[in-house]
């Protein structure tokens, strides 16, 4: 991927870089120990709402406690547990074209979820490309369309099971919205290729917490994907449709980890500046790689063992502003961690004056790497970004990436981590990362593949920061005109 890289110079004349006692406690060594063990088969991938995460959330908890912070999850403990929904289709569901039934998950994959019976005849529209709907009636039925990838930017990551998305909304959507009942995309060369991948991710369902949109399924119309095999069965005069689709809905749970170290100034330890990380991964699966464990070493256990150096750092030497160390479950299911935090959250809202959440900052370039929220319309405070400018200056000097905070940039990166409910609840936010590479959410994004120095780097980034906004005599301001694109 094509990057411009620029140099920020900031000024310091006349200001005086602030001491760092305590910079020296952050070691290479400590980040490689703790991120080969969080990051080790043994916790299997850390999957959302699984014993695993709940295995690695209990580790994370004694590393808390061992270091001396103290605990602010729920009823004095480092946990606070929350209720993760989970929705999908059920293994009583059936579905059959001319009464021919077809294997789910093998023959069939539900891309889009509803309770729905239906007994219709099938529509075939053809190429999605050069379909003409604009005079046909499809309200109350069946339609069938060959994928084409024409228009579809495929230069993104996770082509594979964004493609059917980026099929659906395209093509399926104004269908839907003119009241089809249910639509079968056929698969081109594209999808065919993104089945495993998709299938994998279709056949997990949904996720939300309590009174999210996700919790329950809203979509009545169905959206059925079946290989470029079954076209001729689709095509034959007269084709019906029938499907019995079921969903179960099902709660299990997800944690956040959640400790402080108290601050030194009477008037400022009762504000918080805090850290934000996430715990979970990908799990293990089966799809497309030699190996099943998809480790998550940069994403997120980097993050997570350099919130713990940063832990030491302020052990040996607080601030004056208290110190809060958020690491969140379920982020990989919609930020679903963070979201409950913030609107359930264990200290005063008020009282956090800046979020600094990391997401991936182990990996690509040495040099480079980039905050998102440093950016109109990103940017909601002009301070916040001055003081981790002035840190990046003082410390690291990072070449720092400017395409990935765009609003126009494909990835919408911005939007993907656990800064950005606190952003939208007005309090300062950035989020750290040294960006994607190919082995995101891969078995391959593994503690062997992770850049130990850079790592190191992007903790000193963090921890200068932190020390700066913890210590200010007055919190960072919100920008007033700050409004995001969606
Ligand atoms: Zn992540």
């Amino acid at each position: 991927m094509k990057r411009i890289l620029i140099v920020l110079s900031i000024s310091i004349i006349g200001s005086i870089a602030q001491a760092q006692p305590a910079l020296n406690t952050i070691k290479i060594a400590d980040l490689k120990k703790d991120l080969y063990t969080l990051a080790d088969a043994h916790f299997r991938g850390r999957s959302a709402g699984t014993t695993d995460e709940l295995k690695a959330s209990m580790w994370l908890g004694e590393q808390y406690r061992a270091l001396g912070l103290l605990p602010a999850g729920d009823d004095g403990s480092y946990f606070q547990f929350f209720n993760m929904w989970h929705n999908h289709i059920s293994d009583q569901s059936s579905i059959s074209i001319n009464n021919q039934s077809l294997t789910l998950w093998k023959e069939v994959t539900v891309a889009q979820m509803a309770n729905a019976q239906i007994d219709a005849q099938i529509l075939y529209l053809g190429d999605a490309a050069t379909m003409n709907t604009a005079n046909i009636d499809v309200k109350g039925k069946v339609v069938a369309i060959e994928a084409n990838a024409k228009g579809i930017n495929l230069n993104v990551s996770l082509p594979t099971w964004r493609y059917p998305r980026s099929i659906l909304a395209k093509y399926g959507n104004a269908l839907i919205s003119k009241g089809a009942a249910a639509i079968i995309f056929i698969n081109d060369d594209i999808a065919e290729n993104a089945w495993a991948d998709a299938n994998e991710n279709n056949y997990r369902g949904s996720f939300d917490i309590d009174g999210g949109a996700n919790a329950t399924v809203q979509t009545k119309v169905p959206v059925f994907w079946v290989h470029t095999a079954s076209k001729p069965l689709l095509q034959t005069a007269g084709a019906t449709l029938k499907a019995n689709l079921l969903i179960e809905h099902q709660s299990y749970p997800s944690v956040n980890i959640v400790g402080y170290i108290k601050g030194t100034d009477k008037n400022l330890a009762s504000e918080y500046l805090m850290y934000s990380g996430h715990q979970d991964a990908h799990g293990v699966r089966t799809s497309n790689h030699t190996d099943s464990v998809y480790y998550g070493a940069d994403d997120n256990a980097s993050v997570d063992v350099a919130m713990m150096a940063n832990a030491r750092a302020f052990i040996k030497n607080p601030a004056k502003r208290s110190v809060l160390f958020v690491i969140h479950g379920a982020e990989e299911r919609g930020l679903l961690g963070s979201r409950y935090y913030s609107s359930h959250p264990t200290v005063p809202i008020t009282s956090i004056v800046a979020v600094l959440n990391g997401d991936m900052i182990g990996r690509n370039n040495p040099d480079s790497a980039a905050i998102l929220g440093m950016q109109a319309p990103h940017k909601n405070s002009s301070e916040l970004v001055a003081m981790a400018l002035d840190a990046n200056y003082e410390g690291p000097k990072f070449k720092l990436d400017t395409l990935w905070d765009k609003h126009t940039h494909v990835e919408g990166w911005y939007f993907r981590s656990d800064h950005l409910p606190y952003a939208r609840l007005g309090i300062p936010s950035l989020m750290y990362t040294t960006l994607l590479h190919p082995d995101y959410h891969t078995p391959l994004d593994n503690a062997q593949n992770i850049d130990y120095d850079k790592l190191k780097k992007m903790t000193d980034w963090m921890y200068r920061t932190g020390w700066k906004v913890a210590n200010a005599a007055v919190r960072p301001a919100k920008d007033v005109n700050f409004k995001l694109e969606r």
